[in-house]
């Protein structure tokens, strides 16, 4: 194992802290995956790739991650202000384009799955469907009213938030706050059936519209979507794990409503590390379906922009700092790793050294330091970057030191081939020589027989402002 300190910021505390894992080196995360009703955007890809960077860097310091990234395909209401106010977004999906959800949730997750791929975000070791978990989450539902902190009401449970004293802890959105008009208050599910406003749903009851619905002890539903996540977790990771993932705007209510699920049930706080990502911003507003602003990886793709440069361009803003995508900002990000990758092109595969030399340990050092500093990785690339045009390293130990940095960046780097070199005979030397008075002598007959004997030595020819170039 590696000495070096991992420093995590978490929203729980709100303090930059020495990462210590509950058993190393095993560490467990949890990241809130997509709901599968539409097409994921960029803003989600932003989130996927914090927690990719994550595990890898974790990786890197020599744990051994176990990362889970569920799949939402049912519970997920329409919020807030949104007009169609509380309808499951896979059936609404379904409903108005006549397939089924079933159909729907494959459809989106291959999609999906495609996205994530292109951008090299590697995939989780555990992928499961919230369809397929309901045992987990009415078990827990159960325990909670066993335990006094939910209630049921017409086929409805909910959560009795007023009983959960640590409410709050994560998001500032205590019981007190709600109810006084703190921010979180927008957020609130609207049910009449509710015993206070701040209470939300375990279980919802369903109907004949409805094309998902299970048994379950309080009669035929399905599961509210914040109870899929605990239930997912515990059931993959134990009541206690080590880091949850997910975009700011999760942390209320999701989050808050799932420490308030799974410690209400275990009695133990399940998660020692929340880490959040910022937003992608597009036209200066939260890149989001309901702004009407997204941007999807195939857009990118027929504008010229490879996935992999908009992971680069990820990757020149910390997680915690919002980003403004812009059409300078991906153009410029796609420059910078042609850039990088021409370098690399420029430097010989060789043997794996045995050892660094004390250069490149210095400078790995620098990397390790800023993506072990909660993640650092501006510093990391604007390194990168540096150590591809250092001197100071041999050709062919940068070519290993950047392959090495790359196990975190993930720009798929080992795929730039050297540039092959022109190995010219002395005959295909004098030729050039012969060729480059021709074109002196402005004798251009004597030039074309001679490029075409250098062609039928294997050489093109380039004229350049320099003379004749063979490549
Ligand atoms: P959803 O499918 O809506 O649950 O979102 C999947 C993930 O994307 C969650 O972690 C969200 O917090 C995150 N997310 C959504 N919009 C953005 C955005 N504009 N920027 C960054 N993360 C986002
Ligand atoms: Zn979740």
């Amino acid at each position: 194992m590696t000495s070096k300190p991992v420093y995590l910021y978490s929203t729980l505390t709100r303090t930059k802290d020495e990462f210590k894992p509950l058993q190393p080196p095993h560490v467990g995360i949890y990241n809130c995956g997509p709901t599968v009703y539409k097409d994921i955007h960029i803003g989600n890809l932003r989130a996927f790739t914090t927690t990719d960077l994550l595990r890898r860097m974790l990786e890197y310091n020599d744990y051994d991650v176990l990362l889970v990234r569920n799949i939402t395909d049912v519970g997920h209401l329409h919020e807030g202000d949104d007009p169609r106010g509380g309808e499951d977004k896979l059936e609404h999906e379904a409903r108005k384009s006549g397939r089924s959800a079933h159909e729907i949730a494959e459809y989106y997750t291959r999609l999906y799955l495609r996205d994530v791929e292109e951008m090299n975000i590697l995939p989780a070791h555990i992928m499961p469907k919230a369809s397929d978990h309901i045992t987990e989450m009415v078990e827990m539902t159960g325990k909670l009213i066993d335990n006094g902190l939910a209630y049921v009401s017409d086929g409805n449970v909910y959560y009795d938030v007023s009983n959960f004293k640590p409410y709050g802890a994560l998001s500032g959105n205590t019981v007190e706050n709600l109810r006084t008009g703190g921010h979180g208050r927008a957020q609130m599910e609207i049910a009449e059936d509710k015993d206070a406003n701040e209470d939300f749903a375990l279980w919802k009851h369903g109907d004949a519209t409805r094309q998902m619905n299970w048994e379950s002890p309080w009669g035929v539903g399905f599961p509210g979507w914040h109870i899929e996540c605990s239930a997912m977790a515990t059931r993959y990771l134990g009541e206690q794990f080590d880091i949850h993932t997910g975009g700011i705007d999760l942390v209320f209510p999701h989050h808050e409503d799932e420490i308030a699920q799974s410690q209400g049930s275990s009695g133990k706080q399940p998660v020692q590390y929340w880490v959040h990502n910022e937003f992608l911003d597009f036209g200066n507003s939260k890149m989001s379906r309901s702004v009407g602003n997204v941007l999807l990886l195939s857009n990118l793709k027929e504008r010229g922009i490879e996935p992999i440069a908009y992971r680069y361009l990820l990757l020149t803003a910390h997680y915690r700092s919002k980003l403004n995508f812009t059409d300078d900002s991906i153009n410029a990000a796609q420059n910078a790793l042609n850039n990088l990758r021409a370098d690399i092109a420029e430097l010989p595969i060789t043997a794996t050294p045995q050892q660094w030399s004390a250069e490149a340990i210095k400078t790995r050092e620098a990397f390790h330091q800023a993506i072990n500093n909660d993640l650092d990785m501006p510093t990391a690339i604007s390194i990168t970057r540096e150590a591809a045009r250092t001197h100071r390293i041999e050709a062919g130990e940068r070519r290993h030191l950047l392959l090495d940095f790359d196990r975190v960046l993930g720009l798929r780097l080992d795929t730039v081939e050297p540039k092959a070199e022109v190995v010219v005979s002395d005959e295909a030397l004098e030729l050039v020589r012969q060729r480059d008075a021709a074109r002196t002598a402005r004798n251009w007959a004597e030039s074309d027989r001679l490029r075409d004997q250098l062609k039928a030595l294997g050489f093109e020819v380039r004229d350049t402002p320099k003379g004749t170039q063979l490549v």
